[in-house]
């Protein structure tokens, strides 16, 4: 396994469409555990292929609602979403920035594994969020394009902080980073 270079927001492969994937082959397999080595060493709780460059249909979502397992989904397709909510979004291509941006609270994706078996999961607030965020990279957007202004961590913790009626939060921003 080995990390791989995050691409960052400018590279026009960040705005192409994804391919879908059509082998469950070892260079999946091998994607898959690079981009799950690429994540933990990031920090992040989500990653899509084109991230690293790949115009491949292939996501990993960290699932902080349970025990931080990851969900990798390969063609993965929103089929059910409800509620909204807005909340703080980062992305690990548009690094040391942050925005609000409006989501589902509920979302469910079908998608395959790695090898191919098709499964639904739901994910809900964060997880949710996620799903939303990794599934726009596979369609060449990034949450920039949803929200109107971008703050730095110490903006967004200030507003944070302020929101939550000055009491001291977790400094959990950079685990938001998609
Ligand atoms: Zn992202």
């Amino acid at each position: 396994m080995s990390v791989r270079k995050i691409i960052q927001r400018g590279d026009p492969v960040l705005n192409k469409k994804a391919h879908p994937v059509t082998s469950f082959d070892e260079k999946l397999h091998a994607l898959l555990d690079e981009m799950k080595e690429t994540l933990d060493r990031a920090d992040g709780v989500g990653l899509a292929a084109p991230q690293l460059g790949l115009l491949r249909r292939v996501v990993l979502v960290i699932d902080t609602n349970d025990d931080n397992k990851p969900i990798e989904l390969v063609n993965p397709r929103i089929i059910a979403s409800s509620g909204e909510e807005r909340g703080v979004e980062g992305c690990l291509s548009v690094a040391g920035l942050y925005g609000y941006v409006t989501r589902p609270t509920e979302v469910t994706v079908e998608a395959q594994d790695r090898y191919g078996e098709t499964f639904t999961v739901t994910g809900t607030g964060l997880t949710a969020r996620c799903f939303c965020h990794e599934l726009d990279h596979l369609e060449g957007h990034l949450f920039v394009e949803l929200t109107d202004q971008l703050y730095t961590s110490e903006e967004i913790d200030e507003l944070e902080a302020e929101k939550n009626g000055k009491k001291r939060e977790k400094r959990g921003r950079r685990a938001k980073k998609g």
